[in-house]
């Protein structure tokens, strides 16, 4: 793998650092703003197809791939046209991971969901939940980036407590992007230098 995802990262202004509030509710000193990696097609591109051929490589057979929405889509897009399959996303409607806008399922359809970045898994679980309970088959999982709670497929790192993925689970990705996360009564931002976490995604950022 001859790409450097770090500095893609960091080329797209996508690498924030500073002091931020998760959706998990944890503190962290950075945040990947995968959105800004992928506003360029061409990289979008790039990066989709050297995850497609990681995937190829494995021999899985995909029918589909499903995105959660929002955060998946684009990666899940540009994933699905470079393995030559469908793409459809999933969507919360009152919390819930919901299929809508008329996509369907088959019973026994092989799919693949996508991330921009997978954390815990949390919300690519509930997708893959979403599509099981219509008879779909889920073949694997993918991100662009893995935050490193999740083992990738021939990372040969070990996968730590709070990764939600069933034990088994074929999980692709670009890369490791491991940093600290913190509660906030141990956050030492919030400690040593007192300020205030923001939220990545509202106003500027
Ligand atoms: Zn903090």
């Amino acid at each position: 793998m001859a790409l450097d995802l770090e500095q893609i990262y960091r080329d797209a202004g996508a690498f924030l650092e500073g002091h931020f509030l998760l959706s998990s509710g944890k503190h962290s000193q950075y945040y990947l703003q995968s959105a800004k990696v992928l506003e360029d097609p061409n990289v979008a591109e790039k990066l989709a197809t050297a995850l497609a051929e990681e995937i190829k490589k494995s021999g899985i057979q995909i029918d589909t791939v499903c995105a959660p929405a929002l955060g998946g889509v684009l990666a899940g897009y540009e994933l699905a046209r470079a393995l030559g399959v469908r793409s459809v996303f999933t969507e919360r409607v009152n919390g819930e991971m919901t299929l809508r806008r008329g996509f369907e399922v088959e019973k026994g359809e092989k799919i693949l969901i996508c991330e921009d970045i997978i954390t815990t898994a949390g919300s690519a679980l509930e997708a893959a939940k979403c599509v099981q309970t219509k008879g779909a088959e889920i073949v694997g999982f993918a991100a662009l980036a893995n935050r490193g709670f999740c083992s990738r497929f021939g990372s040969g790192k070990e996968e730590k407590a709070n990764c939600k993925l069933p034990e088994g689970t074929k999980f692709f990705a670009l890369g490791d992007f491991e940093f600290d996360i913190y509660d906030e009564e141990s956050c030492p931002l919030c400690k040593e230098i007192g300020t205030k976490p923001i939220k990545p995604g509202s106003r500027n950022n």
